[in-house]
């Protein structure tokens, strides 16, 4: 018989017998279930021994695979991601509510045994212009203003150099962000005499 006409037949005999496939099929798939239910233990060592032997040769290859697919993965990756954003989302944010308090004491003990080398990057990172930025605007926030346009408030105080009251140098004088107690708004830049005790009210011509 050639080749074809094999094939043919073959195809012949899968229609006539399609039922009884499927029947074995899935009395095989049953037995095949029950056999690893029943073995389940043993399967795991044997799995385990398994990749302890090939461990090295996984490695290989999984690396010689990223390497050989590195656009396709990163592709692929990049989709994963875009369809997952919200479902991640709620995954990490899951996630960090069942391990937040590991993940404190873990953030704890890093900053514990970091503490001279974070430090130290504080201190360069306040020296930058973000990080006199953010600095100003902590503090602002901590004596209670509540304004929302802090960018601009902060331009604002950068660029003053004047006391707005009394008119004072501020390369002479310290400079403040004044605001109101009551509303926490954003009030005016003075010098820390005028600051001082709302002294700028005994100014008539600005109240
Ligand atoms: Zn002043």
């Amino acid at each position: 018989m050639d080749k074809e006409k094999q094939k043919e037949y073959n195809k012949k005999w899968y229609e006539e017998n399609k039922e009884k496939h499927k029947e074995y099929y899935q009395a095989n798939k049953e037995r095949k279930k029950e056999y690893r239910e029943e073995n389940k233990e043993r399967i795991k060592e044997k799995q385990k021994e398994w990749y302890e032997e090939n461990k090295e040769k996984q490695r290989e290859y999984k690396k010689k695979y990223r390497e050989e697919n590195k656009e396709k993965i990163k592709q692929k990756n990049k989709e994963w991601n875009e369809k997952n954003k919200e479902k991640q989302k709620e995954w990490h944010k899951k996630w960090y509510e069942e391990n937040k308090e590991t993940e404190k004491q873990k953030d704890k003990e890093y900053r514990e045994a970091n503490k001279e080398r974070i430090n130290e990057k504080q201190k360069e990172w306040n020296k930058t212009e973000n990080g006199k930025k953010s600095g100003a605007i902590r503090r602002w926030k901590y004596q209670g203003l509540t304004d929302t346009d802090l960018d601009y408030i902060y331009d604002l105080y950068k660029n003053t150099t004047n006391c707005w009251v009394c008119n004072h140098d501020f390369s002479k004088y310290c400079k403040c962000m004044d605001h109101n107690h009551e509303t926490g708004d954003f009030r005016q830049i003075l010098c820390k005499k005028c600051n001082c005790h709302d002294n700028w009210k005994n100014y008539s011509e600005i109240v």
